[in-house]
């Protein structure tokens, strides 16, 4: 299967990297055709504000659902659409159709919240990403508010300088930024002086060690006080159970996305989590959902 053999062939010079060329071409050509065929779709994981146990914002999540139904994962053809010309076309739709859907919950009179969307680093280095995000934000109707751009922690490191500019120029729109997988890359803690970010996401490696590892809370508490110093707000990524969010909370961390609260899901099951009333507490205790 060509989606195996994609997978770990990263680097290396082996005899199989033959093979995982010839695969990765395959895959290319059908992901072209799914695009074409509207295959692409986006599930969204609501993000809890810690205070209020509150949805505060979704992240879109790209799926690639086939006509038999069959879900395809972003860990499978995201990486093979960047190394292709094809993740351009998937970042616009990314984009446009976020934007859509958050307005048009709006629309709908839910109270607005955050729509985070996923850029790859090759977006960064789009001349027209500011006049893109704009034309999106205007056929939408979307206040920029209510749209945050995520880069990964990796994407500056090849021209900081002309990131930055971009970054900026999204950030003069009103659109936010968040630095994802906060703590899996280099320089982490450098990039808070250098980018123009409004929110840090921890990454789940950490999320996951903060029970039990002394290290993991204070490497996370650590950082939430360092982002803190510089208005930057935190989220963290992968919250599981409840132990985990009392943690977070304790630490001073902003929001939680993860499990516990609700899995990558379509627009219509996001609706549930708008209609609740004000007492109603999203914090470990929707068992139900
Ligand atoms: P990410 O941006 O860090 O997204 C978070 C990933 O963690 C998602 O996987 C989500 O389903 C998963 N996750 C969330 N909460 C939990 C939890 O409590 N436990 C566990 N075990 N996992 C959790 P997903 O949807 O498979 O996406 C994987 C990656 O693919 C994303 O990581 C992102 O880097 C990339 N990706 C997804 N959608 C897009 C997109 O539209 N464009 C681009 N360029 N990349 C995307
Ligand atoms: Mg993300
Ligand atoms: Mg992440
Ligand atoms: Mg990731």
């Amino acid at each position: 299967k060509s989606s195996d053999g994609t997978q770990g062939s990263v680097c290396g010079y082996e005899p199989s990297m033959h093979d995982s060329i010839i695969g990765n071409t395959e895959l290319e050509k059908s992901l072209a055709l799914a695009i074409d065929n509207n295959e692409l779709q986006l599930f969204y994981q609501p993000k809890i504000d810690l205070a209020s146990g509150r949805i505060m914002g979704v992240e879109a999540l790209i799926r690639w659902i086939k006509p038999d139904g069959t879900i395809i994962k972003p860990d499978v053809f995201v990486p093979i659409a960047e190394s292709s010309h094809l993740i351009g076309r998937i970042s616009e739709f990314v984009l446009n159709e976020g934007c859509r859907q958050n307005k048009l919950w709006q629309k709908m009179g839910f109270p607005p919240i955050v729509m985070s969307i996923n850029f790859a680093s090759s977006d960064f280095y789009q001349n027209d990403l500011k006049e893109k995000v704009f034309e999106a934000l205007a056929r939408s109707g979307l206040d920029p508010q209510w749209l945050e751009v995520e880069l990964t922690e990796t994407l500056a490191l090849s021209d900081i300088d002309f990131a930055v500019d971009q970054m900026n120029k999204l950030r003069d729109l009103g659109v936010k930024l968040a630095m994802d997988d906060f703590g899996t890359g280099y320089s982490s803690l450098s990039y808070l002086q250098i980018l123009p970010i409004t929110l840090l996401k921890l990454d789940r490696s950490f999320i996951t060690d903060i029970e039990h590892d002394n290290i993991a809370y204070e490497i996370v508490s650590a950082v939430i006080r360092i982002a803190k110093s510089k208005k930057i707000e935190t989220i963290a990524e992968g919250i599981e159970n409840n132990v985990q969010e009392s943690i977070l909370r304790m630490a001073g961390c902003d929001y939680a996305q993860g499990f516990l609260y609700g899995k990558p899901m379509p627009p219509e099951k996001i609706q549930e989590f708008f209609d609740i009333d004000d007492k109603h507490d999203y914090s470990g205790r929707n068992s139900k959902r």
